[in-house]
């Protein structure tokens, strides 16, 4: 099966499409097309496909608690944020709301949504599958909550064990942002990793309706240190080991001005990365000289 060359002719035709739709967009009034795949019509689809230049972005969140103060949809409404702002940017189409992930260590919490591993694997396994059936041959993941973490990386480590004619990309930064000159100088907190101070003012930015600043400190957002007498271990527990509250920090030093900041930030980042993958045509070549490599392994030449 061959996803990648089966939509060359495909794109002819789309080609054809968004030479008229340009045109229209230059009507005052005819809106551009939109960055949101549920938002486009049949037609307009194939269109934001060639936009696109076949890049997809998939902005994966949870339904877990976010300390007493911010709702259950935080990552969702985080990730979709910055993959929004950015596709608008550099042009690419974004998946809709996606709430399917690990979370497995906040089920003790009201309004958690805990899938098994088997689904959140075969849920992302097909939908990445139908983003490149659609035309997508580079699919971002931007993932707004910690505990996918390891399940992500490896996912796009997984993509290995078979051929395919698509590439999964994770979006992953690797500058801190808490090094960032304009970050730096607007921080008030030390530990800030789950609904602390970068989280709030980030939903202040996106939601503030939503944020429930007052009950911040409700609840302790402290390490509770709870396994400190098993040090160079991993193990599930750690987190309600450390944070049984499901929050680690302070919500209440937060601002939306840290916030709108923060979300700027990674927003150029990831359209800094769409335009990368746009251009590259490295990682498809070597996915494909890698699989037909590891169909026959072959000893090197002396
Ligand atoms: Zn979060």
């Amino acid at each position: 099966m061959n996803i990648y060359r089966g939509r060359l002719g495909v794109l002819s035709v789309a080609a054809l499409a968004l030479a008229a739709v340009s045109a229209a967009q230059a009507l005052p009034g005819v809106p551009p097309l939109s960055v949101h795949w549920e938002e486009l019509t049949a037609p307009q689809f194939a269109v934001a496909v060639e936009r696109a230049g076949g890049v997809a972005i998939i902005p994966m969140g949870i339904l877990e608690k976010h300390g007493p103060h911010l709702p259950l949809g935080s990552d969702i409404m985080q990730a979709r944020a910055v993959a929004l702002r950015a596709a608008e940017q550099e042009y690419a189409v974004v998946f809709p709301t996606y709430y399917f992930g690990q979370i497995f260590e906040a089920r003790h919490q009201p309004g958690t949504v805990a899938y098994s591993a088997p689904l959140i694997w075969s849920v992302l396994e097909e939908t990445v599958a139908e983003l490149a059936r659609n035309g997508f041959a580079k699919i971002i993941l931007v993932s707004g909550h910690g505990g996918n973490e390891h399940f992500v990386r490896y996912f796009c480590q997984a993509q290995l064990a078979s051929p395919r004619e698509y590439a999964v990309l994770l979006f992953a930064p690797e500058a801190d942002p808490e090094d960032d000159p304009d970050v730096k100088p607007l921080l008030r907190t030390g530990l800030d990793w789950h609904a602390g101070e970068r989280e709030t003012s980030t939903m202040l930015a996106i939601a503030p309706g939503l944020v429930h600043l007052d009950d911040a400190g409700a609840e302790s957002g402290a390490d509770q240190g709870r396994l400190a007498g098993v040090p160079n271990a991993y193990t599930g527990i750690w987190w309600y080991a450390r944070f049984p509250n499901h929050y680690a920090g302070d919500g209440g030093a937060a601002s939306a001005e840290l916030g709108e900041v923060l979300l700027r930030k990674r927003a150029a980042l990831l359209a800094a990365m769409i335009r990368d993958v746009k251009r590259d045509t490295a990682t498809l070549a070597l996915q494909r000289a890698f699989s037909a490599a590891a169909a026959r392994p072959v000893p090197p030449r002396p």
